[in-house]
């Protein structure tokens, strides 16, 4: 069915969103269930119990129009999810917890996306309920992607950087290469070198 006004197009992207969500619920807990950092698994448990109540919520927002709760396949988090997969059976150790973190980032940017578009539209429907149930669930999505920055520039990605728990050839191997060729430009500087390296990296990527 195409959608032939706002208000149409409003349900049709509640009902991606819908979809979206139901998919990260079982996508969620196997994430964190392979990630080795604890703090990024207490990350995504949280998250998925942020994301059970953004269920709620549109369920919320449906019922402020009278549609039925319905979920439509979502395309693209069903993508970005399948990606993860992929990570999580081929690498190990911290760089697959920088491959899932990753990933997980890439899900909260296209919800981002998606509940920013959906909260503009509710404010022109003037619905200002569905506007401010879809804003808190922007909030959170944005909170949770800034958490995985934290954590990925906190710890996780250097030490994938540093190999911690694989040795390089197996890095190598497992298509980890930037990563595995940044650690070889640093060697002979010794560790501590490496890490200011990574450090000012960072502090340059967040400009
Ligand atoms: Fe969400
Ligand atoms: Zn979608
Ligand atoms: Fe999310």
């Amino acid at each position: 069915m195409a959608a032939t006004s706002l208000q149409e197009l409003f349900v049709e992207e509640l009902r991606d969103a819908y979809d979206g969500e139901k998919r990260l619920t079982k996508a969620l807990p196997k994430m964190a269930k392979a990630a080795e950092s604890e703090e990024l698994r207490s990350a995504l448990t949280n998250h998925l119990r942020e994301t059970e109540r953004q269920i709620q919520r549109l369920e919320q927002v449906f019922r402020t129009i009278g549609e039925p709760v319905r979920g439509k396949k979502c395309d693209g988090l069903m993508g970005i999810i399948e990606e993860g997969k992929s990570s999580i059976e081929e690498l190990e150790g911290s760089v697959l917890d920088a491959a899932i973190i990753a990933g997980a980032q890439r899900a909260e940017h296209y919800e981002i996306a998606a509940y920013g578009t959906l909260a503009y539209f509710a404010e022109l429907l003037g619905n200002e309920k569905a506007k401010n149930l879809l804003g808190q669930t922007l909030d959170e999505e944005k909170a949770a992607d800034e958490k995985l920055s934290t954590i990925a520039k906190s710890k996780v990605n250097r030490a994938a950087l540093m190999g911690a728990g694989m040795d390089e050839d197996q890095n190598e191997g497992r298509g980890a290469g930037r990563m595995a060729g940044m650690r070889r430009s640093s060697r002979g500087n010794g560790g501590t070198r490496a890490m200011a390296n990574d450090r000012s990296r960072a502090r340059r990527s967040t400009r």
